[in-house]
């Protein structure tokens, strides 16, 4: 899957445009940063390590399509199972040398 994040090889920060544009991958929320080696929001990013410190599984609350929840900002009570999923599918990893970074362009050209 290729990465959603913008591919930039300057050394001075990223613009502010920029930087409003980026979009949470897992909940389209204004993304903070590289959270665990994916562009995510800092709620996401505290949702993906909250289930791995805790060892969490979720199931999915919808049975008629299982795992096709929508995670969303704007949702007040996204599914868990499939926020993680959405986590994971973003290339979230809890092995990242770098779990939290604040979006600056000389993170972005070493996580690429
Ligand atoms: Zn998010
Ligand atoms: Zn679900």
């Amino acid at each position: 899957m290729p990465p959603v994040v913008v591919a930039v090889a300057e050394t001075r920060p990223l613009s502010a445009r920029i930087l409003r544009e980026l979009k949470c991958a897992i909940c389209a929320s204004h993304a903070s940063g590289f959270h665990f080696d994916a562009q995510s929001c800092s709620a996401c990013a505290a949702f993906f390590r909250r289930t791995v410190v805790l060892d969490k599984a979720y199931q999915c609350q919808s049975k008629e399509t299982p795992y096709a929840c929508k995670v969303h900002y704007q949702e007040p009570k996204s599914c868990r199972a499939c926020r993680f999923s959405k986590c994971l599918k973003a290339g979230m990893d809890k092995n990242c040398e770098f779990p939290f970074q604040l979006l600056t362009a000389s993170f972005v050209s070493r996580c690429l």
